[in-house]
């Protein structure tokens, strides 16, 4: 049977493994998925072990995209731009590299939440990995405008240069962002230890989407505020978790799988009801 397996540290939590096994069930995949915990200094020799032993592919995640980045031999358009890759495909002697995180970000907003980028004023939080997978597939959208603030400043403003041939991208700090933005996403990690990134709350005042890569049983805190502050629509990251997963199944198994089944079976185990 073809295997396949998520390589994190920690990975205990993953959900990859359900998501994964769910896809072949529903598109009749014969296959196997498990999660590797790689030490921290041994990601490269887990996943060549893996691959030794006749594993067909990997997801990757934190805190390892980069690394795959650099151990793929060839590597998709947009893993060469977001300069991580959370996806590898062996085929045969080459390791192939993709990112599928910004396209799972873009199809949980637009077909999963109705959201319209084409000219919509955009708010992206943080400049790290997960931001930097985020801004080609945003731009390539065409939104009106995308802003990246970052608490470190001089990290979002390198993300809107570099990536400035691609559409209209600006970067701005924390305190000076004005509330004139549609959507506002965070793609920090803030939420994670339960804190906020440091904006002025009249710009989720204004919005009308709030959306938050992170998720949990519990809303986060970043969508808490949103919704105390009046912001109606909000979403936490499964979908794009399930959505970036489709894209990886898609390109190691040639078929897409129905994400809705899979992500609504999710939510419930998540929130126990
Ligand atoms: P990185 O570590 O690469 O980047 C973290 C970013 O968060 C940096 O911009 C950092 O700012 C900022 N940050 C951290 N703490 C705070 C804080 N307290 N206040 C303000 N800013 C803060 O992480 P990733 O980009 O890989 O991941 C970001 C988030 O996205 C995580 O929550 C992750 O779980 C989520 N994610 C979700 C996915 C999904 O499928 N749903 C996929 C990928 C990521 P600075 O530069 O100043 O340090």
């Amino acid at each position: 049977m073809d295997t396949y397996a998520v390589f994190g540290h920690p990975i205990a939590h993953s959900k990859s493994p359900y998501i994964h096994a769910a896809f072949a069930r529903q598109t009749g995949q014969a296959l196997l998925y498990t999660a590797i915990d790689a030490p921290r200094e041994g990601f490269r020799d887990a996943v060549m072990q893996f691959r030794a032993q006749g594993g067909k592919g990997a997801n990757v995640t934190v805190p390892f995209k980069e690394e795959a980045y650099r151990l793929a031999g060839v590597l998709s358009g947009r893993a060469r731009l977001a300069q991580a890759v959370n996806t590898l495909r062996f085929d045969g002697a080459e390791i192939y590299g993709d990112n599928t995180d910004g396209a799972g970000l873009v199809q949980d907003l637009t077909a999963n939440l109705g959201v319209v980028l084409a000219g919509s004023r955009i708010l992206l939080l943080g400049a790290g990995g997960a931001a930097r997978g985020a801004i080609p597939a945003l731009l390539a959208q065409g939104p009106a405008r995308l802003t990246v603030a970052n608490r470190t400043p001089a990290r979002a403003e390198d993300l809107a240069r570099e990536f400035a041939a691609l559409g209209q991208v600006s970067a701005s700090a924390f305190g000076t962002l004005a509330p004139e933005y549609d959507l506002v996403i965070n793609a920090t990690s803030a939420s994670l230890a339960g804190d906020l990134p440091p904006l002025p709350e009249s710009v989720l005042a204004g919005a009308q989407f709030a959306y938050d890569m992170m998720y949990g049983a519990a809303e986060t805190p970043f969508l808490a505020l949103a919704g105390k502050l009046g912001c109606a629509r909000r979403a936490d990251g499964l979908g794009m978790l399930v959505e970036q997963a489709a894209e990886a199944f898609l390109l190691w198994r040639g078929v897409r799988p129905q994400t809705q089944p899979v992500l609504l079976a999710l939510r419930q185990q998540l929130t126990g009801c």
